[in-house]
């Protein structure tokens, strides 16, 4: 990445023509190249500090199925500290960490009254998100359990916030992903919506032609790579998103309470039924 600063000082003088060529693209939902004049002569020192990172993984064991897993994942890392700013990070994404820890409890404690998955499910927390899903690279390509039985990943990825086009219906999500490696997977999340938890389904995102390629920005997509259908929950940016001011109080925790509830059904479902969903397809 470099920063708008440097953006600007390449762009030059046709800042302004190329913001506006930029913006009305934006509402067509399309990107395009364009050719800029300069020469760029990059003179740089590289100064590196290697950081550990951690993912940190919980596992329920299923009973007649438990050589297949299903994966419940979320990024626990955010943008830490810069100088004496804090980025706190709520939404992004405390509120999947959250919404993965509480599926964990219950369905440990559904285990422990005997009533537990059939399926195993792994309880992924990965880090190094922010700096290019790491975490969920380092386990698809270094898997704990085996990929081939692993049947899908379900992601979360920033659900406590709305974007402003749901300002007035929080109880909306974007499903991102379900159909684009199985059908049984994007039916299954249907019908448990219709179900149980009656959200607006928003499924702009999954758009093939969509700028934003949120596809490919979360770490579903590291097990998509992989084969594994893979599903994300996210419910768009806001102003706070990437900045310090993403913290607790705007939670809007009944509707995460909600979407985590969704998931958990949906989790369930693919950690009980007697098929394992099929891939069919690729999107
Ligand atoms: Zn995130």
């Amino acid at each position: 990445y470099i920063s708008s600063a440097m953006a600007r000082d390449i762009i030059g003088k046709k800042e302004n023509k190329i913001k506006k060529w930029r913006d009305k693209n934006r509402k067509k939902g399309k990107t395009c190249d364009i050719k800029l004049k300069p020469e760029l002569y990059i003179d740089m020192k590289k100064d590196i500090s290697v950081i550990k990172g951690y993912n940190v993984l919980g596992f329920v064991e299923g009973t007649d199925k438990k050589d297949e897993v299903v994966i419940v994942s979320a990024h626990f890392d955010h943008l830490g500290k810069r100088g004496n700013d804090i980025y706190n990070g709520a939404d992004d994404n405390a509120s999947g960490t959250c919404t993965v820890l509480e599926m964990a409890e219950a369905m440990a404690r559904a285990k422990s009254e005997g009533h537990g998955p059939r399926r195993s499910i792994l309880f992924l927390l990965v880090t190094g998100e922010e700096k290019g899903l790491l975490g969920s690279r380092y386990y698809s390509e270094n898997p704990i359990f085996d990929l081939k039985n692993t049947v899908a990943n379900v992601n979360v990825d920033m659900v406590g916030r709305t974007d402003k086009k749901y300002e007035n219906n929080p109880h909306y999500i974007y499903v991102i992903g379900s159909d684009r490696l199985s059908s049984d997977l994007h039916q299954a999340n249907e019908d448990i919506n219709q179900k149980y938890s009656q959200l607006t389904l928003d499924y702009r995102y999954n758009d093939a032609n969509d700028p934003n390629r949120y596809y490919f920005r979360s770490d579903h997509y590291n097990f998509a790579k992989k084969g594994i259908p893979a599903i994300f929950f996210f419910s768009g940016t806001h102003k706070d998103y990437h900045r310090t001011s993403d913290t607790a109080e705007k939670i809007l925790y009944d509707k995460m309470e909600r979407v985590g509830r969704h998931i958990f059904h949906l989790t369930w479902d693919l950690a009980n039924s007697e098929e394992r969903i099929k891939l069919d397809s690729r999107k």
